[in-house]
């Protein structure tokens, strides 16, 4: 269990980490273009494609006869197509050196005035490692890909931090703590961590995650909370199963699902309570959360047993999802639209454009004709923030960058 010991106070949620520092400028002089920060934008360390290449299970990187290009099969949705690829549409998808190239990112961020990117490991983390038969054998891979991290960013200072990754593992509960422990000694860059949806196995429900979360609490460590699991394969049915959609609804459909799942239970289990000064950062706009907190609220409300049990005084949640919402969790903006856009600021309260950070989920969505040098999935993105903002209004500046420069802690451009 967590220990009693508080750290000296912190910044009170909602508020930056810095909140005396100096707006922001983000516009570039030069081109009068406001500065982008993009805070949902992964790789593939050497260290991480090494272990995908040795594996015959996913995550897993492999060759298919007629494909000149190796690929990178990461989704459960896609296991069944493993066994019996078709020649014509193998699983996965091409693993390109967008995914592994240093180079090849800084092109991406010159390409669509990214000023400065905050990088993450790809899903999924390391939950898939054995750990037999040495539970605390995570901890060196985890350590390794954060060092390959950190010498990139320190390869482009000032253009590049990171979100750390965790070596969490069901049989290895203990075993993140000290790499949590000594994350913002060791790495400069580091902004925080991202994880999956499933925590130590049980999700981040799970009363073994709550040493995790104090210590990232007092560590001022946010979460970047990202999907990666979808739905069970049944739910799309067994076309879907075939391969008839491509990664469409697992990506679409599943991934946003299952980070609203998870930070549901997160809430349901009384966790932001016990955490009040956690931070937590939803990928995809929240999933489907600004559409159904609502719903949520409502249902707990008009909850019989949840009701009774608060009656008993065996327990309530004391603040409304809302409230959670516009003071721990903030989102990205990696949403494709601006009614999602909107929805994402509204359910983030009335200062929730403050709360929403620009991301692009680079190197995923490519363009898929030769020749396209723009990405059109980080085109829409942009567009939604313009349009539904405003285009150079200082609320899309705010959500194009300034949020994250002052939310993460970043060094202005
Ligand atoms: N975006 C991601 O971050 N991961 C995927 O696997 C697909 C899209
Ligand atoms: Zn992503």
């Amino acid at each position: 269990m967590p220990s009693s010991k508080k750290k000296p106070q912190q910044p009170a949620q909602g508020e930056p980490s810095n909140p005396t520092a100096p707006a922001v400028e983000t516009t570039d002089p030069q081109t009068n273009k406001p500065n982008i920060v993009d805070i949902h934008t992964h790789m593939y360390p050497a260290s991480y494609i090494k272990l995908l290449e040795s594996r015959n299970t996913i995550p897993l990187i492999r060759s298919f006869p007629g494909h000149p290009e190796p690929r990178l099969v990461l989704l459960p949705s896609e296991v069944p197509l493993l066994s019996n690829p078709s020649p014509t549409h193998p699983p996965g998808r091409p693993l390109t050196e967008a995914y592994t190239s240093l180079d090849a990112k800084i092109a991406f961020m010159d390409k669509h005035n990214i000023s400065i990117s905050v990088l993450s490991l790809a899903n999924p983390w390391l939950e898939f490692l054995s750990t037999s038969p040495d539970p605390s054998s995570l901890l060196e891979p985890a350590l390794r890909i954060n060092v390959e991290f950190e010498v990139m960013c320190n390869q482009h200072p000032g253009r590049l931090y990171f979100f750390g990754v965790l070596p969490l593992h069901p049989e290895n509960t203990l075993c993140a703590l000290p790499l949590v422990l000594s994350m913002k000694m060791k790495f400069k860059h580091c902004r925080g961590v991202i994880i999956g949806t499933n925590g130590l196995g049980k999700g981040l429900d799970d009363p073994d995650m709550e040493d995790v979360f104090e210590m990232l609490e007092e560590d001022d460590l946010p979460i970047f909370l990202h999907p990666h699991y979808g739905l069970p394969n049944q739910v799309f049915g067994e076309r879907a199963e075939k391969g008839e959609y491509g990664h469409v609804l697992s990506l679409a459909l599943g991934f946003p699902m299952e980070t609203t799942v998870a930070v549901s239970r997160m809430y349901l289990s009384g966790m932001f309570d016990k955490f009040p000064k956690l931070k937590v950062i939803l990928a995809h706009g929240g999933g489907t959360l600004p559409f159904l907190a609502a719903r949520i609220e409502s249902c707990i409300r008009h909850d019989g047993y949840l009701h009774k049990k608060e009656k008993e005084g065996r327990g309530k949640i004391k603040r409304s999802i809302w409230e959670v919402l516009n003071s721990q969790v903030y989102l990205d903006a990696v949403v494709y639209g601006e009614v999602g856009l909107k929805a994402a600021i509204q359910a983030s309260g009335e200062r929730g454009v403050e709360r929403l950070m620009f991301g692009t989920d680079h190197p995923f969505f490519p363009p898929l004709e030769e020749g396209e040098e723009e990405w059109g999935s980080v085109v829409m993105n942009t567009e939604a923030v313009n349009k539904g903002l405003g285009e150079g209004s200082k609320e899309a500046r705010m959500v194009l960058g300034e949020n994250a420069i002052k939310i993460l802690n970043l060094e202005k451009p």
